[in-house]
């Protein structure tokens, strides 16, 4: 019997298989084939994300469907300033066709998992990793919770690629919102606009912010596939239990204002490896290796929150659509931070070491 199931079809799903992988562990992949091609929005990822996805995935060559970016060109409410910041930017399916034809992956059983109920698969497997949100798919507890800080959204848009510099992304706060503009590859560039509510006419909103703006808006020339993604942080509590882990976005969201949602879910899959094995292999009792995953996440959570909203307060303190997802914020720092104090065990006595968890 395969003791683990990763259930999904996403990058945290193919990371965590990757992770056990490190470990001597073969997991199988449930997906549920009809939900499989969804193109999600493209990425720029930071010099952690490379980093992480090579030591997971060794034999994928991310350089090939992607645009080396060298710096990040910031106007957030004062003068701008260009730092120094290496990325890549790429589309997401690009980096999944290239992770699912890593030689993990190609390992990796696929099994539909369609017709499956969360019962039927914890039968099946020991350890059940869920990195996909399907109704009815995780057994959650009756008290579980998830605690969103906010309602925006932001509109995504291919445009074609006219910027000064080919290896530059840029941000630009406007009066009730932000934009984003990277190449991703020789001719065209994704842009992003963040805006409080869900805009009711994506593209039109997307018009509206460029109409303010006074910089990304000199590179943008025709909108083409508009999409709108929900981007209001989020945690759901418990994030695990006994057999099972939640991993990547059904865990936990992180604002893309960061840039740290992909090294956030692939830190994140690397640890629920960790856990998982120090389980199996009788090193840590159950309960205090679930206890610290839980706490070391929600930590990471709360500071990504607290940085997010010192960010926004920068630009946004007297706008009142974003003083309340300013306060949604807050409160479920708050919440969260009691959540912790409550727990039986909070404390983090142990530490990650490359891709196992050991005490101190
Ligand atoms: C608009 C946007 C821009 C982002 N930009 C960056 C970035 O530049 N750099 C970075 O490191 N991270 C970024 N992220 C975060 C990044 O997409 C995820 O954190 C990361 O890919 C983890 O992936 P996952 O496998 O857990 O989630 P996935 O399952 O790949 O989901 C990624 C996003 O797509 C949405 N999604 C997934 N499936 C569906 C579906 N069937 N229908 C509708 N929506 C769906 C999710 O809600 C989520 O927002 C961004 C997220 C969003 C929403």
């Amino acid at each position: 019997m395969t003791s683990v199931a990763v259930v999904g079809d996403s990058l945290s799903a193919y990371a965590v298989v990757a992770a056990l992988a490190k470990l001597g562990y073969r997991c199988d992949l449930l997906c549920d084939p009809a939900k499989s091609h969804f193109y999600g929005p493209s990425l720029v990822l930071n010099d952690v994300s490379e980093t992480l996805l090579g030591k997971l995935f060794p034999d994928v060559n991310l350089g090939v469907y992607s645009q080396r970016l060298t710096h990040r060109w910031v106007r957030w409410g004062t003068q701008p300033v260009q730092v120094e910041q290496p990325a890549l930017a790429i589309r997401s399916h690009s980096l999944l066709e290239l992770l699912r034809n890593s030689k993990v992956m190609q390992h990796t059983r696929v099994i539909d998992a369609s017709q499956l109920t969360a019962q039927q698969i914890s039968q099946n497997y020991t350890w059940t990793v869920y990195t996909r949100h399907k109704k009815g798919a995780i057994a959650l507890p009756e008290s579980s919770q998830s605690l969103v800080g906010g309602q925006r959204a932001i509109v995504t848009a291919e445009v074609q690629d006219t910027p000064k510099s080919a290896h530059t992304c840029y941000i630009e706060s406007l009066a009730d919102g932000w934009l984003f503009y990277a190449p991703v590859d020789r001719s065209s560039a994704m842009l992003q606009a963040c805006l409080p509510i869900t805009p009711a006419n994506p593209r039109r909103a997307l018009l509206e912010c460029l109409y303010q703006s006074t910089t990304i808006s000199a590179f943008v020339n025709d909108l083409q596939k508009v999409d709108c993604f929900s981007s209001a942080p989020h945690l759901q509590w418990p994030l695990c239990g006994s057999g099972w882990l939640m991993v990547g976005e059904p865990a936990i969201k992180i604002d893309p204002v960061s840039g740290e949602g992909t090294p956030f879910a692939l830190r994140s899959a690397i640890l629920a490896g960790a856990v998982i094995d120090a389980i199996l292999s009788d090193r840590i009792p159950d309960i205090s290796a679930l206890s610290h995953y839980q706490t070391r996440l929600t930590h990471s959570f709360i500071s990504h929150l607290r940085g997010c909203i010192q960010f926004y307060r920068e630009v946004f303190s007297t706008n009142l659509a974003w003083q309340a997802e300013m306060n949604q914020m807050i409160d479920i720092a708050k919440t969260l931070s009691n959540q912790l104090e409550q727990q039986a065990v909070n404390m983090l006595n142990y530490r990650l070491i490359d891709f196992e968890l050991h005490i101190g």
